[in-house]
């Protein structure tokens, strides 16, 4: 099994690179998250955000796997299908993927969950996209939670109902003005309906083996390293393990199955939201950069803040994810530039230092840049390595004297094509 993960703050362009590389396995398997991904894909001169479907699904033949580890969301999962099939009709969604009887299922109420405690000033604001992804992860961890194949249980319906109900009740007594909750439940249980089109696998015995039987299985990230539950900068974090490890546990797969770990990475940093980001660009050149990248949230259309490429941050998701090619994405962006920064270490309280995990809860942390000529070539049309201007291959060689891995691919725009292979 082969991985790909975000190395930074998510966006850094996985969806891309996966749907392009998928032609090359036979299986594509999300391991964690849910519809708070937002993977943008462009087809045939269109664009669509894959949200929960794993980006494996434009090609026939490919068997895409929602993994244990993920969590569904059976209204949202309804209406992407629906989108997917009004994108490209030809794509035979119900075929193409299957669905783990473990994964467990995001319910209506964990949505207003999670606004609640988005919009309430006695709760931390972590800039969730308020799809209820944290409140479902929170009562799985609790146990008081349903999964797909509780679907098919005789009770399923009357153990919805009395979460659906005590959550309601919960926050009616905490004073909010909520939607119908008959209307809520109806929706729930005709998407749930419409879920039970597909086909819902014991999906580690399926994953392990289809590898026993020779098969290719790439497993696809969502968010990123810095995003991590446990790793990266908490509290400003996504609610799932985001690593390569997580691709392990979120899949049942031992590590010794491992092969390659694809980290994609921006030239440049973004975050949407709260948090640390030690090289955020205040001026208007980080403006120019947004606009230039289109850097808007692909789920909630959120300005993104703009940074240098954080070298520290960068070798830190290296090392926790054991990343055996980087993938960069977005070098595009900064063509035309003067000079390109990349951070190489941080200060903080007059001390220099390469250690991000100490500094997650400092904001008062600076960063010390290197400052690099920048390549006016525009490279967007480019094919071939050897035509890259001089000034990004210094770039490149850099990153990878300093992450020591191999910049293997090299994307120079959102277009399938738009793509050097390097080595
Ligand atoms: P993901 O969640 O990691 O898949 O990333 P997003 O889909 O949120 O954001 C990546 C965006 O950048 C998408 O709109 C891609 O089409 C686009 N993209 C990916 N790689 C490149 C690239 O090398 N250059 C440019 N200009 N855009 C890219």
């Amino acid at each position: 099994m082969d991985i790909v993960l975000g190395l930074q703050w998510g966006d850094e362009g996985k969806g891309k690179f996966i749907d392009l590389i998928s032609e090359d396995y036979d299986i594509v398997a999300r391991f964690n998250g849910g519809a708070n991904a937002g993977h943008s894909i462009e087809r045939k001169g269109k664009r669509i955000t894959l949200k929960s479907l794993p980006s494996g699904i434009f090609i026939e033949g490919i068997q895409n796997v929602i993994g244990t580890g993920m969590v569904v969301d059976p209204v949202n999962f309804k209406q992407e299908v629906l989108n997917l099939k009004s994108f490209d009709e030809s794509i035979q969604v119900e075929e193409y993927v299957v669905i783990s009887q473990k994964a467990h299922l995001v319910l209506p109420v964990y949505k207003l969950m999670d606004i609640f405690m988005e919009e309430n000033p006695f709760y931390t604001t972590v800039g969730t996209t308020k799809n209820g992804i944290g409140p479902t992860y929170a009562n799985k961890a609790l146990r008081q939670n349903v999964r797909v194949g509780d679907m098919y249980a005789s009770d399923f319906k009357a153990r919805v109902h009395h979460i659906l109900e005590r959550e309601y009740n919960l926050l009616i007594s905490y004073g909010q003005t909520l939607p119908p909750f008959e209307t809520m439940e109806e929706e729930f249980f005709d998407a749930v309906d419409f879920l039970k089109r597909f086909k819902f696998i014991d999906s580690e015995m399926f994953l392990n083996n289809s590898l026993s039987g020779g098969k290719k299985i790439l497993a696809e990230g969502a968010q990123a390293a810095m995003l991590d539950i446990d790793h990266g900068t908490y509290p400003h974090v996504t609610s799932s393990t985001t690593l390569s490890a997580g691709a392990c546990s979120g899949l049942g797969i031992s590590p010794k199955k491992v092969g390659e770990i694809y980290g994609v990475t921006k030239a440049y940093c973004t975050r949407v939201g709260n948090g640390i980001f030690p090289t955020e660009i205040f001026d208007e050149l980080g403006g120019e950069i947004r606009s230039r990248g289109n850097e808007f949230g692909s789920n909630t259309g959120r300005p993104r803040r703009i940074g240098w490429l954080d070298l520290p941050a960068l070798k830190y998701a290296v090392m926790i994810n054991g990343v055996t090619q980087l993938v960069l994405t977005k070098a595009d962006i900064l063509s035309g530039l003067r000079s390109v920064a990349v951070c190489t270490h941080y200060e903080s309280d007059g001390k220099k230092t390469e250690m991000i995990s100490g500094l997650f809860s400092n904001d008062q942390v600076r960063s010390v840049l290197k400052w690099m000529k920048g390549w006016s070539t525009d490279i967007s049309d480019l094919k071939e390595s050897s035509h890259l201007p001089a000034e990004l291959i210094d770039f490149l060689t850099f990153l990878e004297k300093e992450l020591a891995i191999p910049v293997s691919y090299l994307s120079t725009g959102p277009g399938r094509e738009q793509i050097i292979k390097m080595h």
